[in-house]
């Protein structure tokens, strides 16, 4: 049985003081011994940015990938061993921006993967610049003048292009957070966690005190999981911002659809190579 300190690892995060990943990091390690998982088991694939770091800050495997490559990467790791639990991150600049095609097209598909996204609506490893989720108006380095676009809503985005599993929490909400995760991590499909996570030193809209004071968790109040209308209501609700488990479906995954080839893991699959030229192969890319 694992326990939480088995996922810390020996870097240590380089993240401001405050920066909402720290939560992130925290329920993810609660959560990985809550489901029986050994570090063994799990593989985290990030893109680039601040939040797409964690991977060097848990132990599991893991793989820092390209600015919004984490997906293709993650969805690829999952088919070749479906035996993985496999949990991509990254930012809000990486996964909506950059990775914004990946993100649908991987939704549509349902491979079993969880994808956490650190969103801070600005890009803030490049110290401040508008993201796809930055308020409109909004004035950052990139924007003098106010954002003139209209922020892209990543769960009714998610709705729509058919993803099978959609959750929003703040990451100040931990035990929240550990709640979603599991059921995300346990969902048969493709998950979205959209998560809250302030940027305390270049977003001075969108922060802690701004979220603690107008989430509501909508599973606390009879929201039907089931009901995608229900779901966009929520993810569009304007008095309030609802967090939670939006939507979930069950579905066949990706992985499942494939009965022929995806029975055993692609990695046990043999080459119908001699070992001599396999070894030869891998070498090219090595
Ligand atoms: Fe976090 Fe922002 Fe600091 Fe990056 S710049 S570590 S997102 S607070």
């Amino acid at each position: 049985m694992s326990e939480s300190k088995d996922f810390n690892s020996s870097v240590h995060p380089d993240w401001c003081p405050g920066c909402g990943d720290f939560g992130l990091l925290s329920a993810l390690k609660k959560v990985f011994p809550l489901l029986n998982l050994e570090p063994h088991q799990i593989m985290t694939v990030s893109g680039i940015g601040c939040s797409s770091n964690l991977p060097g800050f848990i132990n599991t495997y893991g793989m820092h990938t390209l600015h919004g490559r984490a997906l293709p990467i993650a969805q690829g790791f999952k088919l070749a061993n479906h035996e993985m639990t496999v949990v991509a991150m990254g930012g809000d600049g990486d996964g909506y921006g950059i990775g914004v095609g990946h993100f649908v097209h991987a939704m549509r598909r349902n491979v079993d993967v969880t994808y956490v996204v650190m969103n801070n609506a600005i890009y803030g490893l490049t110290t401040g610049q508008t993201s796809p989720t930055s308020a409109l108006k909004m004035k950052t380095k990139s924007t003098p003048f106010g954002n003139p676009e209209l922020p892209l809503n990543p769960l009714t985005l998610a709705l729509a292009s058919g993803c099978s599993f959609v959750a929003r929490v703040y990451t100040g909400h931990v035990p929240q957070l550990v709640e979603v995760f599991k059921r995300a991590i346990q969902h048969q499909g493709f998950a979205l966690v959209d998560t809250f996570s302030p940027c305390v030193t270049f977003n001075k809209l969108d922060t802690h005190e701004f979220y603690k004071q107008n989430v509501k968790d909508i599973n606390q109040n009879g929201h039907d999981i089931s009901d995608i209308m229900a779901a966009f209501r929520e993810a569009t609700a304007t008095d309030y911002i609802a967090t939670g488990i939006f939507y979930a479906e069950e579905r066949p995954c990706y992985e499942a659809s494939e009965e022929e080839t995806l029975t055993e893991p692609l990695y046990k699959h043999p080459l119908s190579i001699s070992n001599e030229a396999g070894e030869k192969l891998i070498a090219e890319f090595v």
